[in-house]
């Protein structure tokens, strides 16, 4: 007859957990665990929240939502980056995103939930201030992953979205700097050095998030590369690059150059690499390495370090965390028991080529 393995799980956990009962009742109590050990056993995991940097304000309310609401990790993580999506002066995600070639706002976001290994996508979606919101609406609702453009759209309006305007006066000025500079034989006529556009290319955020139970899920949401090609979905939605989350494991995400992570699938080469007993610091490192080996050799300088950004960010069942990029001072926000705070990526090469 075979064991019930509900009873044998909670046989372990329960012998696992009695040094620490034992020393934590008061003298006399010895006999207590007897009655409520479901009660005294160590949690799992370590709550855990880990973010891009832009996601300082996020990680905060994602394990205020955790510790005290109860809240699903999933839904936790969209109420974190629903705050950059909604923020019109964050110019990498959501309202105010910077627009793709022809002036057009279009997002991406994905989303995936460990608990119930499910995940809803979204790609070139536009007029939708919160992508993450349509993607875990694809997750819920549908058999399906992954929704594009106007299908997208018209899916999420059918759930009660709101199509609007996505750009903002500051975006489309930049946009409106970027053509103007962009070929000085076209009929744009070019802005003068003497007012350099100072916007960067990139940006998105990524928010992965554990709770007791050692549940974990992630989301990432962008409005992708600056002046892209109209119609490009660059890596945020692909599951496997932009995000990747196996319960048994843990989550990574990923922000930069999303081509250049699309062709290591290095969300997934981070969750694996933690499976395999790596620590997530290393596990990223580990995705970075494979983006670089999957490059075109023109996209990296001659002693092979790339002239592009990268960035992981990952989160083990247990709560440890870490985010490596390919360069030094790049920073992640993080929020555990010391409370949310920025910190220091690991690098994987100690400077850039000269001109990158
Ligand atoms: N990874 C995003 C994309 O390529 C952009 C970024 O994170 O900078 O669409």
């Amino acid at each position: 007859m075979s064991e019930n393995p509900t009873r044998r799980d909670f046989v372990l956990s329960t012998a696992a957990a009695l040094p620490l009962v034992r020393t934590a009742l008061p003298r006399g109590a010895a006999g207590a665990w007897r009655a409520a050990p479901a009660l005294l056993l160590k949690p799992a995991s370590s709550p855990c929240v880990v973010a891009s940097a832009n996601g300082i304000r996020g990680v905060a309310k994602a394990m205020d939502l955790i510790a005290n609401h109860g809240a699903d990790t999933l839904d936790a993580a969209i109420e974190a980056v629903k705050i950059e999506e909604l923020d019109p002066d964050d110019p990498y995600v959501g309202y105010g995103g910077f627009p793709n070639a022809a002036g057009v706002v279009q997002l991406d976001a994905a989303c995936m939930h460990g608990p119930t290994r499910r995940a809803g996508a979204v790609g070139a979606l536009e007029g939708i201030k919160t992508p993450s919101e349509v993607a875990r609406c694809v997750m819920k609702y549908t058999d399906e992953i992954f929704l594009v453009g106007k299908g997208a759209q018209d899916f999420a309006v059918q759930f009660g979205f709101k199509i609007e305007n996505l750009l903002t006066e500051k975006a489309r000025e930049a946009w409106l700097h970027w053509r103007a500079n962009l070929n000085p034989h076209d009929d744009y006529r070019d802005v003068p050095d003497s007012q350099p556009m100072v916007v960067q290319p990139h940006g998105t955020i990524n928010c992965s998030a554990v709770n007791a139970n050692g549940d974990i899920s992630s989301v990432t949401t962008t409005s992708g590369a600056a002046w892209k090609v109209p119609g490009r979905v660059g890596d945020s939605p692909i599951i496997g690059a932009g995000l990747y989350v196996d319960n048994d494991a843990g989550a990574a995400g990923s922000t930069g150059l999303g081509e250049r992570n699309m062709m290591a699938c290095g969300s997934y080469v981070a969750v694996e690499a933690m499976r395999r007993g790596m620590s997530p610091t290393d596990a990223c490192l580990e995705a970075l390495r494979r983006a670089v080996a999957m490059s075109p050799p023109d996209t990296l300088a001659p002693d092979g370090r790339p002239k592009w950004d990268l960035n992981y960010y990952a989160l083990s069942k247990k709560g440890e965390f870490g985010s490596a990029a390919m360069y030094p001072g790049f920073q992640f926000a993080v929020n555990d028991s010391h409370g949310p705070r920025l910190a220091d990526a690991a690098a994987l090469y100690p400077s850039r080529p000269a001109g990158a």
